[in-house]
């Protein structure tokens, strides 16, 4: 164990020993409370913690060491296709070429300093993702409870933790209701571990392993059950999980499957050029060129066959749609999710909080068999609860008191704090007339904590000498199977078959308003803990509004109209769940967990396309949801906020957790975070995923054609005898200099006009397809028609400087329109999507200024080897590269004829059903 360095005159203000936490579970609670002088009840002060703060540092694990950005600029040299170049630079000045090898070199050093900015601005904006996902801790400070950034406790803290939430520190609990711990991170044990308060018992000076410290809490672990509040007892380095944080440091983000795809691209792409270059080789030295020559040209044939730009445009285009995503509320974790977003076909998602606003207002009581309406509003507790009949009612108090008892949400003039559903039910019951907290008078001796599994919760109060008093709280149904009698106008009676069917059918009547229902009962025994919560007598239903969010209905629409099925996925009951899957556009059957946990995978399967709404479900049933989905082919979205959903979150191609409502663990299984919790946010994140891959198309298509259409340029004047019409140093000009900033443009454009109107990408679709390979063939094949065109005409009309200069003044500017005929729109190549992106105008402006110079300029003129071109000549380089454009907008026109599918991404996709192409239409 690390002993903490501490200056003297610090440590003289500080009664915390030197290493607090070697002993702390041999301790009991209160001994360690003491000798870290911290009231258990009120925390700390923010001075004292301020000043131990500054004796122990943050609570942070060290930072993985960062290579030097020097060492990562010259990592940038280090693909062998730069040596290639370099190695060639170093031929040109041996043989005397001394403005070739200048330039290669100056050409290298700027491809080197493009790609090292592209790839930190790729990291730092994925820094600044990592940092919107701060860990926060609640903890006890100046007797308050409060949310701070997990990084600022120190020991001594007390911190508040529930199910679900990963611990900040380690710590010694000082309470612990039924609070179990998932360690396997630390101890490798793969199960929740039963935590409890008592000091572990050591054998004289035995040393206790950490897996069997159980009052003890570790930091990365993580409640998967109850509530607790510990003592912090080590921060930082010198908790458990720092000991070993050496070992638990993870490699930097393992390549998106996009990724694996380019870098085989990038190989095979190798390959072809070596090829094509060895034939270049071959032919040029049976014609007898000159070998340094020869030697030279080959490596620029090698350089315009690669696209050395792209693994870091790639890279650049995931980390800013990431980015661009983030700040629309969904923080993406694993750039191989953008992928997975972009071909999403069903998004099961939760309704309380998700496709509603989580913002619950009681609207109807039953008590004691009478209905009552309630007005008011949100969480304002003025408001009225009286007799739907207009009858006088009656006291309401021993009805509702479970609901006030059972509970953990607290009412504060800055809003609520806990869970939504319990904050209505404590404004329900100051609606009544409880609103000195009953909680204060009558203590929690004990309790069950709601678990979505069991849907129901209880707490037992003592309220005399060996009486305890249980309240209970939950959904209706699991709490009459736990009653025994039922509260009317004259007290208890026994809880008959129809008295049963009364409450159901209350209840029902509820649900089916789209209300979300809760029952309450209590019961008194003389059993301290009760084991069982049974022989209840139910007092009261709740009918809780939570109105749809507004934005949802549009999204769910929207999804739809993308070939993207949205399924709902709740703990409610199905005739709530129903109206407000109605009221949201969400088709299809309804079918419960009791149904779900009935049949067999098989069965599941067959019958999964056509259920709309899963009612009723436990946590575990997402995952069986998720499996059955994707045994039929679907990329599956899956939303999820507590412990038991990290299954769930894991098995989903995109598990999406709740940002302000999810708990820690959620959020860590998960491969995205919404920020804002809302649906409609999961459907402009796919909408992004679909815009990114996009453009990844566009550029792909754009760099490949450039390096296709070099290659044939070369290769064919080889075969017909011609010298070469471009020079290595103009085909590294075109390949690095001026192709780069348009691909760069190109991967930022705007989304598609259809982007949502087209059915999902096939997941297995290669980025490369035969149809892709064959439009960018397509595009080679007219520049390296026009360029050598051009270079054959002039050299008939003209001297041979002038005819080189037109081709390759007509191959940059066959560029400029390429950039604009890759541009995938699905449509026409005129249409008005190609104004929508000014960056990309700037940038071909830009590369045609250049051009000028590298043409007319006298210092260029040396470089390029060029001679300055006349107005005519210049016209007729630019009607010859614009028939790059004019072909493909042909060849769409010609292909939207024939009633197939323009080049929009939309072929060969199975889900694209003719009940689909009618949807589209009707959306257009
Ligand atoms: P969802 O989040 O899908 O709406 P939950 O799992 O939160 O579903 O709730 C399922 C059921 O559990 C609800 O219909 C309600 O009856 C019950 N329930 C919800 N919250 C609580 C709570 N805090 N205490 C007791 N019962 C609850
Ligand atoms: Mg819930």
């Amino acid at each position: 164990m690390t002993v903490v360095q501490r200056t003297t005159a610090e440590s003289s203000a500080l009664p915390v020993p030197a290493s607090p936490q070697a002993d702390a579970h041999l301790r009991n609670a209160a001994d360690l409370a003491g000798s870290l002088a911290v009231v258990p009840a009120l925390g700390l002060t923010t001075a004292d913690a301020e000043r131990r703060a500054a004796a122990w540092g943050a609570n942070e694990l060290a930072e993985p060491v960062r290579r030097p950005q020097w060492l990562r600029l010259l990592d940038q040299f280090r693909s062998w296709l730069i040596g290639i170049l370099l190695v060639a630079a170093v031929i040109a000045g041996v043989i005397g070429e001394v403005k070739d090898a200048l330039v290669i070199t100056v050409v290298l050093l700027i491809n080197a300093t493009i790609g090292y900015l592209q790839e930190s601005r790729a990291e730092r904006s994925l820094e600044a993702l990592r940092r919107m996902l701060v860990p926060t801790a609640r903890v006890r400070r100046d007797g308050q409870v409060r949310v701070i950034p997990a990084g600022s406790l120190v020991p001594g803290d007390i911190v508040l933790l529930e199910g679900g939430d990963r611990v900040p520190a380690d710590g010694r609990l000082v309470i612990a209701e039924s609070v179990e711990a998932a360690e396997a991170a630390l101890t490798g044990e793969s199960h929740p571990v039963a935590k409890t308060t008592a000091p572990t018992a050591a054998d004289g000076e035995k040393h206790v392993p950490v897996a069997e410290r159980t009052c003890m809490l570790f930091m990365n672990t993580a409640l998967t059950r109850g509530r607790a509040e510990m003592i912090v007892t080590a921060t930082g380095m010198r908790t458990e999980v720092g000991a070993i944080a050496e070992a638990l440091r993870t490699d930097a983000e393992p390549s998106s499957p996009l990724q694996v795809q380019m870098d085989s691209l990038g190989r095979r792409l190798a390959v072809v050029s070596g090829i094509a270059v060895a034939a270049y080789a071959l032919v040029a030295l049976l014609r007898g060129e000159e070998l340094a020559d020869l030697a030279l040209r080959a490596v620029a044939l090698a350089v315009a066959a690669i696209p050395e730009g792209l693994p870091a445009v790639l890279a650049l285009t995931l980390a800013l749609g990431v980015h661009r995503m983030a700040h629309r509320g969904a923080i993406v974790k694993r750039l191989a999710s953008v992928e997975a977003l972009g071909s999403a076909t069903v998004v099961c998602s939760d309704k309380t909080g998700t496709l509603t606003l989580n913002e619950m207002t009681t609207r109807v009581l039953w008590a004691a068999g009478s209905s009552y309406d309630v007005t008011g509003e949100g969480y304002d507790t003025t408001g009225t609860v009286l007799p739907a009949n207009g009858e006088g009612g009656m006291d309401l108090h021993d009805a509702l008191l479970p609901f006030a008892l059972c509970n953990d949400a607290r009412l504060t003039p800055d809003g609520i704090i806990g869970d939504p559903t319990e904050a209505a039910l404590m404004v329900l019951a100051a609606k009544v007339g409880l609103d000195a907290d009953p909680r204060t008078h009558m203590t929690r001796t004990g309790e069950v904590p709601f678990d979505p599994a069991a849907k129901y919760m209880a707490t037992f109060h003592a309220v005399a000498e060996d009486r305890v008093s249980v309240q209970a709280k939950g959904a209706v149904d699991v709490l009459l199977d736990r009653c025994t009698h039922v509260l009317t106008a004259h007290g208890p009676v026994p809880l008959d078959a129809e008295r049963r069917r009364e409450v159901t059918d209350v209840a029902r009547r509820l649900g089916s308003q789209g209300l979300r229902v809760l029952g309450a009962a209590t019961a008194t025994t003389d059993q301290p803990h009760p084991k069982e919560v049974t022989g209840l007598t139910f007092t009261a239903i709740a009918g809780i509004s939570d109105p749809p969010r507004p934005q949802a209905r549009d999204a769910v629409a929207l999804a739809q109209a993308a070939g993207v099925t949205v399924k709902m996925v709740t703990g409610d009951h199905a005739d709530t769940a129903a109206a407000i899957a109605r009221e949201l556009g969400i088709t299809g059957d309804i079918v419960s967990g009791t149904e779900l946990a009935r049949m067999s995978d098989q069965a599941l399967t067959d019958c999964i396309e056509n259920v709309g709404v899963f009612a009723r479900v436990a946590p575990e049933h997402k995952v069986t949801i998720v499996e059955a989905l994707a045994r039929r082919g679907h990329i599956v979205a899956m939303t999820g906020d507590g412990v038991n959903d990290a299954a769930a979150l894991r098995s989903a191609h995109i598990g999406v957790a709740m940002g302000v409502t999810g708990t820690d663990v959620a959020k860590e299984a998960a491969d995205m975070v919404l920020t804002d919790d809302d649906f409609s946010t999961i459907v402009r994140a796919v909408r992004e995923g679909r815009t990114i891959y996009d453009n990844i198309v566009t550029f792909v298509r754009f760099q490949l054609s450039t390096n296709i259409g070099a290659v044939f340029t070369l290769l064919a004047t080889v075969l017909a005898g011609l010298p070469a019409p471009l020079s290595a140093i103009q085909l590294l000009w075109v390949n690095i200099i001026m192709d780069g900033p348009p691909a760069m443009a190109l991967a930022i454009d705007p989304p598609r006009d259809n982007v949502m109107q087209r059915p999902p990408r096939p997941p297995r679709e290669r980025i490369l397809d035969a149809r892709r390979l064959a439009a960018i063939t397509r595009s080679g094949a007219v520049m390296a028609a026009g360029t050598l065109g051009v270079f054959a005409g002039a050299r008939h009309l003209t001297d041979a400087a002038t005819a080189a200069t037109m081709a390759f003044t007509t191959f940059v500017l066959f560029q400029l329109c390429n950039a604009l005929a890759s541009r995938n729109d699905g449509g026409s190549v005129l249409a008005r999507h190609q104004l929508h992106n000014r960056i990309l105008w700037i940038c071909l402006a830009a590369v045609l200024t250049l051009q000028i110079i590298a043409v007319q300029l006298p210092v260029a003129q040396g470089v390029f080897d060029t001679v300055p071109l006349s107005p005519v000549q210049w016209a007729i380089c630019l009607a010859t590269a614009s028939t790059v454009l004019l072909t493909e907008h042909a060849w769409r026109a010609a292909q939207a004829r024939s009633g197939r599918p323009a080049d929009g991404d939309d072929e060969n996709c199975p889900s694209k059903t003719p009940s689909f192409r009618r949807l589209v239409r009707l959306k257009k």
